[in-house]
């Protein structure tokens, strides 16, 4: 079978010749076989291609000069340009980091030109605010484009976390420099071919893959202007540091350990495939995910058996067939810390209630079978840290209190989720937990509400009006009271 194979970068509008000799070899997650490569950024190609984010932005004619329209003309443009690549997207996506398919077709395939269409609208038809003043007069508030974005993705859904910042960033009027994981390359090229078939203006949009060094590079250059990372909280934290020091706006979308707590009048298998969504979807590898089970002690046997029931009866396969659920991890280092979060659950003490191991019928590809473990403590390992795989911590709890105690005894805040049939319950749980965000009986991102976590979950929020604020700063004009009449 051939490969993809890209000699070029794209920077500054158009392919560029690299300035490293340097290669990034993709891996399927499935067969573990080479299926493409990619020139691997160096610091010359991220100074050329922050050097021509900072042209467009600041140049006479600029990008964030234009009218919102003109901009909302090229982004649309850039959006069906996607919509044309998306089968290949999704395909692409699903061979490097093993997502089933048809969670890539639900996500990596909408996502981009949806959020392209809602930012570029949203932006004409913001209109400046004229409010009048406490004092006499009146004061003209502007939201201006923030400048040089740095967006930094990871590999896990990277083309919708990748126009979480880029749709926003651009329809604001910003340049942007991102930089993709290099397990996740090759949909970021097929993306750059968008670009350059929807005649993105040169610098507007520059894309320079490479490893965490290339990243640091990136968030240090004196060329850029805001900070836009998902990643790890470890990473996170780093990034923060340099952007503390050298005080520049930063976004982090970071880990997360969310508590799915199942009340006491939940129907868990009427809601079994919304459940499985929101706890195992993409084979373990989502920041918001409900890892933790909280059940409570009066249906805690049924509880597990109900979940372990569905971690046992999952698809495993080939992501690219239309039937799996669970397609293999990222890479052999994902599934290596993913088995050794299983080892540490059961030496901890963790009852082992579905899977704990590879499946059987598979020699190739970096799987692990969705895992359920019960009894597990709070203070267990593999209730506290983020495993990021198909592993499931059910820990039982006595009264509501207890539950919401033991759900906001974590260090994150990202996601979670209550499951009742009382929505009004729900809600009114739902309102307890320290969390980003949170769902009854479901968790979907909706692109309209801000997504986005507390505590080591990160800073800022992504998605709706709120994700569009990230990428614009507000100039204050005063006018006397005269002007005002
Ligand atoms: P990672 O932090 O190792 O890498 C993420 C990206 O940052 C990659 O592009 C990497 O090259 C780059 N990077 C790493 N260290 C860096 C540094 N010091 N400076 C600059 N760039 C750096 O994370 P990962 O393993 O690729 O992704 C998994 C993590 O991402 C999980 O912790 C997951 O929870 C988190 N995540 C969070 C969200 C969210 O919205 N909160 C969404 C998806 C994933």
């Amino acid at each position: 079978m051939s490969t993809m194979e890209y000699d070029k970068l794209y920077v500054a509008g158009d392919w560029r010749t690299p300035a490293g000799s340097d290669r990034i070899d993709v891996r399927s997650a499935t067969t573990e076989e080479k299926i493409g490569s990619v020139p691997e950024g160096v610091e010359a190609d991220i100074d050329a291609a922050v050097d021509s984010a900072r042209r467009a932005f600041d140049g006479p004619d600029s990008w964030g000069n234009w009218e919102p329209a003109r901009r909302q003309e090229v982004l649309l443009r850039f959006a069906d340009e996607l919509e044309k690549r998306g089968p290949e997207t999704a395909s692409r996506v699903s061979q490097q980091n093993g997502m089933p398919i048809v969670v890539a077709e639900a996500f990596e395939i909408p996502f981009p030109p949806l959020l392209l269409r809602y930012y570029s609208q949203l932006v004409v038809d913001q209109a400046d605010e004229r409010r009048p003043g406490m004092l006499g007069g009146t004061a003209v508030i502007r939201r201006q484009p923030i400048g040089v974005v740095a967006a930094i993705v990871p590999w896990n859904v990277p083309q919708g976390i990748t126009f979480l910042k880029i749709a926003p960033a651009l329809a604001a009027g910003c340049t942007v420099v991102l930089k993709p994981a290099p397990e996740t390359v090759l949909d970021a090229f097929l993306m750059a071919e968008a670009a350059v078939a929807a005649g993105l203006p040169e610098g507007v949009l520059n894309i320079v893959p490479g490893g965490r060094e290339l990243g640091a590079y990136l968030v240090e250059h004196p060329g850029v202007d805001k900070v836009s990372f998902t990643g790890s909280t470890a990473a996170g934290r780093a990034i923060a540091e340099t952007c503390g020091r050298l005080l520049r706006p930063v976004t982090l979308e970071l880990g997360g350990k969310s508590a799915a707590i199942v009340l006491d009048d939940a129907d868990l298998l009427g809601n079994i495939e919304s459940f499985f969504a929101s706890t195992l979807l993409n084979n373990g590898q989502i920041c918001w995910l409900g890892t933790r089970i909280l059940a409570p002690q009066n249906r805690y046997s049924e509880v597990v058996d109900t979940i372990a029931g569905l971690a046992s009866n999952l698809v495993i396969g080939d992501p690219l067939e239309r039937t799996t659920q669970i397609g293999p991890l990222v890479s052999a280092r994902q599934r290596d810390r993913v088995e050794s979060y299983i080892a540490k659950g059961s030496a901890d003490g963790g009852r082992l209630a579905a899977g704990g191991g590879r499946p059987a019928d598979r020699d190739k590809g970096w799987f692990v079978q969705p895992t359920v473990f019960a009894d597990v403590d709070p203070n267990h390992t593999i209730a506290q840290e983020e495993i990021f795989g198909p592993v499931l911590a059910v820990i039982p709890y006595s009264d509501e209190a207890q539950a919401v105690q033991i759900a906001n005894d974590t260090d994150y805040g990202l996601g979670g989720s209550v499951w009742t049939a009382d929505m009004e319950r729900g809600e009114a749980f739902a309102r307890k937990v320290r969390t980003g965000t949170i769902g009854v009986n479901h968790y979907v991102n909706d692109p309209t509400a801000p997504f986005g976590g507390i505590k080591s979950s990160g800073m800022g929020r992504e998605l709706g009006p709120e994700g569009l604020v990230a990428f614009q700063t507000l100039q204050t004009i005063y006018l006397p009271p005269a002007a005002a009449n």
